[in-house]
């Protein structure tokens, strides 16, 4: 298998050092294996992303000494493939549509005869409120204008094999397999939401489809995204696509060691270069180069 990775920014605001520590890693792994180094532009949040910032992000990396292989991926042209995914579930009875809100959700959480107050990784643990009400039935069309639950149970029982629920962890010269317990996916993860109303799919679908359209072999992102592995994975078993390696790597820290985020525009690249560092500045900043 060769070597192709990615860096997958999402238009909305500034790259930080960050941002510019994962797509140096993924583009150095991806050149020191002779392999491709694509991007992706993640940009499903129509909201939220703007053109400029787009503009912004070839312009940090090109700045930052990066090249990377032809064939950006835009999410906001992948839609149709996102439903065709999503109406393929939908067909095999592991959809359900969803009409709480967050308050919905709280509300239902915070009543009394409710016991398992699971946080997962995208918050509370999904109650299951819809999925109890709304009658599932495959032979409808999918609907459309809602968002969309996965019905973890029953997914957990249409996975033909299981024994490969793993995924492989490398970096910073360890390697290791982290195995997933489809039981916990059920009581620690929940019926995670794979279409949002407002944008016909949610970020969890999409990585995963686009990793594999990509031919992605090796994911480099950060730790933060550690947890949401195990739903990626499993949705790669559930459709039948290939699990690529991992690598998360650890999170940049601002001097108080909290984590950077879009709106730390102080830590922005554009905002160092105007202050007159040079690409290698940034590399010595985040520990890859002295
Ligand atoms: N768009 C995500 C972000 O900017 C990256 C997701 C990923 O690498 O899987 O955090």
């Amino acid at each position: 298998m060769s070597f192709r990775t990615r860096f997958a920014p999402s238009p909305t605001g500034p790259l930080h050092l960050g941002h510019a520590y994962s797509a140096l890693l993924a583009h150095d792994m991806a050149r020191a294996n002779n392999g491709a180094f694509l991007l992706r532009i993640e940009d499903i949040d129509q909201s939220r992303s703007r053109p400029s910032w787009e503009t912004q992000i070839y312009d940090d990396l090109t700045w930052l000494g990066l090249t990377w292989d032809v064939g950006i991926m835009r999410q906001s042209d992948r839609l149709t493939d996102y439903r065709s995914a999503l109406d393929a579930l939908w067909h095999r009875g592991l959809l359900y549509p969803c009409t709480c809100s967050r308050r919905d959700i709280a509300e239902a959480l915070s009543a009394p005869q409710e016991t398992v107050n699971a946080v997962g990784p995208d918050g509370p643990v999904y109650p299951g409120t819809c999925r109890n009400y709304a009658p599932i039935d495959p032979n409808i069309p999918l609907p459309e204008g809602v968002a969309l639950r996965l019905f973890m149970s029953r997914a957990i029982e249409a996975l033909v094999d299981d024994s490969e629920l793993s995924f492989h962890e490398n970096l910073y010269g360890g390697r290791h397999i982290t195995r997933i317990d489809p039981s916990a996916l059920e009581s620690a993860v929940g019926d995670v939401v794979l279409a949002r109303k407002d944008m016909g799919t949610s970020y969890h679908l999409a990585v995963v489809l686009d990793d594999a359209a990509q031919g992605i072999t090796d994911v480099v992102r950060g730790q933060d995204l550690f947890d949401a592995t195990q739903i990626h994975v499993f949705l790669q078993k559930l459709i039948g696509l290939p699990t690529p390696r991992y690598h998360h790597h650890h999170l940049i820290r601002d001097a108080n060691g909290k984590r950077l985020a879009k709106r730390d525009d102080a830590r922005a690249i554009s905002k160092f270069r105007e202050d007159g560092a040079s690409p290698n500045d940034i590399r010595r900043m985040v520990g890859l180069s002295r």
